[in-house]
C-alpha cells in the first residue's frame, strides 16, 4: 500500500510504503527532512501530526519525546510509518533551501588506520560538485544494508571527502576496511548529503562536544569556522577512553590554531599515569567550567548516552535553553 505524505508549511509531497519509516521514505526520494540519528534519540525529525494516522516502526523507540510531546500530537518520523495518507506540520523544514540528495560512486584514495579508527579519503566524480554542509553525513550503500558516516572534511572541498570509521566487531562495513577487503583503489557507492546537524549562522559563543569518532562532523564544523575566519568564542571538549584514542591530534591542533578564540579540553575516562589533562567525562567538565550557558549554543556528537546526558545536564544545571542544544547521536545501523 502506498500513502501520500504532505509536509507543511513547505508543501513538500512524497510517497510512503508500509513497513518504511516516514523519514526513510522521504530520504529515498531525495528529500532531506531534518534528522540526524535515525533512531529516536536526537529528536530532530520531530513533526506534528495534522491529519491521518501513523503507527510505530518495529524495533524503534521514540526516546526523545516526552509525555507532553506525545499528548500534543508530536511524532518522530524515524520511528513511525504511515497508516493512511498523512499531513504533517514541520516548521523546521524549509523545503527548497535544502540541497538534493544524490547517489554516486567514489574511489578510496587514502586509508590510514590509527588504532581503532580508520581515516578514509574518497575521490568523487568531478561534476556536478558534491555540495554539503559541515556536520552532514552520507550513507555507504552495501548489498546487505546501508551504513551512515559523517563527513569530516572541509565543505569547500567538493571532490574529496574524509571519513573517520570506528572499527566494530564483525561490522559489515568497518571490518572490510580493517581486514583489507576495501583498500586504496576500491570503489564504493554513497548517498548524500543528509542530516541537519548544521551550525547556525550567528555569533553566539559555542561549546562543541565529541566522543570518539563523533569528532568527525565537529572537524568539518571547525573547517567551516576557519573558512569564515570566525572570531566566535569556541570551546571544544573531546572525550575518549585512552590516550591513543586521540587519532587526529595534529590536524585538530592546526585547525584550532587558526581560530583566535578557541579553547580545547581533551578528557580521558581511563587515563594512564602519564596523562596530565582532565579526567572523567566531558559533561562534568563543561558543568565545572560554565555555570550559565544561557547565551551559548552547544553542538554534541558521539555516543547516544553522552548526547542524552549532556543535554539533560546542561539544560537542567547550566541554564542552556533546550533549543540551543544540537546533536548527532552515532547509533548503530539497524539495516543488516
Ligand atoms: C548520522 C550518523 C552518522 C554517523 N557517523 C559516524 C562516523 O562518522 N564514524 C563512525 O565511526 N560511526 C558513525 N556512525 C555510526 C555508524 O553508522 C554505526 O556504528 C554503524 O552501524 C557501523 O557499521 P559497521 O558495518 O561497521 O557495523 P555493524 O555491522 O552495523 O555492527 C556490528 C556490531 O557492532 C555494533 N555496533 C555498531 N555500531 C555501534 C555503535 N555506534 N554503538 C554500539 N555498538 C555498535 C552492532 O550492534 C553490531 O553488534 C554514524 C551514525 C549515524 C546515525
Amino acid at each position: 500500500m502506498t500513502y501520500k505524505i504532505n509536509v507543511l508549511p513547505s508543501r513538500t509531497e512524497f510517497n510512503s510504503e508500509e513497513q518504511q519509516s516516514l523519514l526513510s521514505a522521504a530520504l529515498s526520494q531525495g528529500i532531506n527532512l531534518p534528522h540526524a540519528c535515525q533512531n529516536g534519540v536526537c529528536g530532530q525529525c520531530v513533526a506534528t501530526l495534522r491529519s491521518g494516522s501513523v503507527k510505530p516502526v518495529d524495533n524503534t523507540n521514540a526516546l526523545a519525546l516526552t509525555e507532553n510531546d506525545v499528548q500534543a500530537g508530536k511524532i518522530l518520523l524515524c520511528c513511525c510509518q504511515a497508516d493512511s495518507d498523512v499531513t504533517l506540520d514541520m516548521p523546521s523544514f524549509a523545503g527548497t533551501k535544502n540541497q538534493h540528495i544524490r547517489t554516486m560512486p567514489a574511489k578510496i584514495t587514502d586509508l590510514n588506520i590509527y588504532h581503532e579508527v580508520a581515516i578514509m579519503r574518497l575521490a568523487l566524480p568531478k561534476a556536478p560538485p558534491f555540495v554539503f554542509y559541515a556536520g552532514q553525513y552520507v550513507d555507504f550503500l552495501l548489498k546487505e544494508g546501508n551504513r551512515s558516516y559523517s563527513i569530516a572534511s572541509n565543505p569547500e572541498q567538493t571532490q574529496q571527502l574524509e571519513f573517520h570509521i570506528k572499527r566494530r566487531e564483525n561490522g559489515l562495513f568497518s571490518s572490510q576496511l580493517f581486514d583489507g577487503r576495501l583498500k586504496v583503489g576500491s570503489i564504493i557507492r554513497l548517498r548524500g548529503a543528509m542530516g541537519s546537524f548544521i551550525l547556525n549562522t550567528n555569533n553566539n559563543p559555542l561549546i562543541l562536544v565529541a566522543t570518539g569518532t563523533g569528532y568527525a562532523p565537529i572537524k568539518a564544523i571547525l573547517h567551516q569556522l576557519v573558512n569564515e575566519q570566525s572570531t566566535r568564542a569556541i570551546h571544544f571538549y573531546y572525550g575518549n577512553r585512552y590516550t591513543n584514542d586521540f587519532y587526529d591530534d595534529a590536524a585538530l591542533k592546526e585547525l584550532l590554531d587558526k581560530l583566535p578564540n578557541a579553547q580545547y579540553t581533551p578528557v580521558l575516562s581511563r587515563p594512564d599515569a602519564t596523562w596530565q589533562g582532565k579526567k572523567g567525562y566531558v559533561t562534568e567538565h563543561i558543568l565545572a567550567d560554565y555555570a550559565d550557558l544561557s547565551a551559548y549554543e552547544v553542538y554534541a556528537c558521539g555516543l547516544p548516552e553522552m548526547v542524552l546526558s549532556c543535554k539533560t545536564a546542561l539544560t537542567q544545571h547550566a541554564k542552556l535553553p533546550e533549543n540551543a542544544f544540537f546533536s548527532d547521536a552515532f547509533t548503530a545501523s539497524q539495516a543488516v
